[in-house]
C-alpha cells in the first residue's frame, strides 16, 4: 500500500519544476499577487512563498493528509472548478516524496509553523510570527525515489524546466510579480501588468509590446459562454528564432493542446509569408464543465468540448488579428 502510494505522489510531482507549478499554484488560488520561488537544486530543496490568503491553523493540520482539499466537496463541484487545484493531491505527495513544512498565517491572524511525517501528519507545530499569506519548503526532495533522482535531468536542464513552468504560469496570470531566486541570489523576476501583453516581451526580448497585437472575443462574438484571447507578435524578418513560438492556456493552465495549436499555425500559414513566424498565445476562458482536466496528474492534458467549434473562433481571431498588424 505504501509503495503504490509513493508511486502515486512520484506521478504528480516527477520534477522540480512540478513542485513549483504545484505550490504556485496554489498560492494563484488563495489569490496571491507575489510569488517568491527559491530554488536549492543540489540540495533538493524548493521554497514558494506566497502573500495570498493563508491558511487557519485547523486547516493546517489536515492541508497534507490524502485528498486534503478545500476547494471542492461534492460531485457537482467537479463539474464546476474554479480553482487551478481539485485533488488534494499536491502537498500530500510532497509531505510523502520530501520533508515538507508550511509557515502560514491566514485569517485569524495567528501565524503556525508546521512540519509533517511522510503520511502528510503532524511532526512539529509551533506559532510563529510571519507576515500574512503562506511559505512552503520542501526539503530533501526525492529522498525516498532515489531512482527518481537519478533520472531527473541535469540541474541546468531542471533549471530551464522551472523558468518555462514560471513564464507560463506569469502569461497565464500576468497580475503576479513572481520572483525566483536560486538559493539566495536573484534569478529572474516577471513584473506584472494588466494582461499578458506586458509578460510576453519579458520572456522573449525581441518581441516589444508595440509589436504584439491582442484581440478579444467575448461570448457574445463566439455565440457561446467564455472568453478567447489571442495575443499576436510578427517579429522582424532578420530575426533568428526558432519558428512558431505557439502557446496555449485553458482557465489559467498552459496546455499542450496539438489541435488547438495546428489551427493556429494552419491560420496563419494560410495568410503568412513564408519567412514570417508569429509569436503567439492564445488563452481561452471557458465554462468548467466543458473542460476535463483529469487526463493527466500535471493537468497538462485535457479533454475539451466542442473543439471544432473553438478551431472555428480561433480561425477568426487569427483573421482578425493578422488584419490589425501590419504585414
Ligand atoms: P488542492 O490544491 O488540490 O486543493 P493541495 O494538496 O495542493 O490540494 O492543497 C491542499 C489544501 O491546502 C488546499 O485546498 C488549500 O486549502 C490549502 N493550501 C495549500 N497551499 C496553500 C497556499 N499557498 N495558500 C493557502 N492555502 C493553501
Ligand atoms: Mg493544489
Amino acid at each position: 500500500q505504501e509503495v503504490i502510494s509513493l508511486i502515486a505522489a512520484g506521478e504528480v510531482i516527477d520534477s522540480l519544476s512540478a513542485v513549483v507549478r504545484e505550490l504556485s499554484e496554489n498560492a494563484l488560488d488563495a489569490g496571491a499577487t507575489r510569488i517568491t520561488i527559491h530554488l536549492w537544486p543540489e540540495i533538493w530543496r524548493v521554497r514558494v512563498t506566497d502573500n495570498g490568503a493563508g491558511i487557519v491553523r485547523e486547516d493546517l493540520e489536515q492541508a497534507a493528509t490524502a485528498h486534503s482539499t478545500s476547494k471542492i466537496r461534492t460531485c457537482d463541484d467537479l463539474s464546476q472548478i474554479h480553482s487551478l487545484g481539485f485533488r488534494g493531491e499536491a502537498l500530500h505527495s510532497l509531505a510523502q516524496l520530501s520533508e515538507l513544512e508550511i509557515r502560514s498565517r491566514g485569517a485569524d491572524g495567528g501565524g503556525w509553523r508546521v512540519v509533517y511525517d511522510a503520511e502528510g501528519m503532524i511532526l512539529e507545530i509551533e506559532e510563529v510570527a510571519i507576515a500574512p499569506g503562506t511559505v512552503v519548503t520542501a526539503n530533501n526532495l526525492f529522498a525516498r525515489l532515489p531512482n527518481r533522482r537519478q533520472v531527473l535531468p541535469s540541474v541546468p536542464q531542471q533549471l530551464r524546466q522551472v523558468q518555462q513552468t514560471v513564464q507560463q504560469l506569469a502569461l497565464c496570470h500576468p497580475q503576479v510579480t513572481w520572483q525566483v531566486a536560486q538559493g539566495e541570489k536573484d534569478w529572474f523576476t516577471l513584473w506584472p501588468g494588466s494582461s499578458a501583453k506586458s509578460v510576453l516581451p519579458q520572456l522573449l526580448r525581441d518581441v516589444a509590446v508595440h509589436d504584439l497585437e491582442q484581440i478579444s472575443l467575448d461570448a457574445d462574438e463566439l455565440g457561446c459562454h467564455g472568453q478567447l484571447d489571442l495575443l499576436v507578435g510578427l517579429p522582424d524578418r532578420c530575426h533568428r528564432r526558432r519558428p512558431d513560438w505557439v502557446r496555449v492556456a485553458i482557465n489559467g493552465r498552459t496546455v499542450t493542446a496539438p489541435i488547438l495549436v495546428q489551427s493556429l499555425i494552419y491560420n496563419f500559414r494560410r495568410t503568412l509569408p513564408r519567412d514570417r513566424y508569429p509569436v503567439c498565445f492564445l488563452h481561452l476562458q471557458v465554462p468548467a464543465v466543458q473542460v476535463d482536466w483529469n487526463r493527466n496528474p500535471a493537468k497538462s492534458e485535457i479533454y475539451l468540448q466542442d473543439t471544432d467549434a473553438w478551431c472555428d473562433r480561433i480561425a477568426i481571431a487569427v483573421e482578425k488579428a493578422l488584419r490589425l498588424s501590419n504585414l
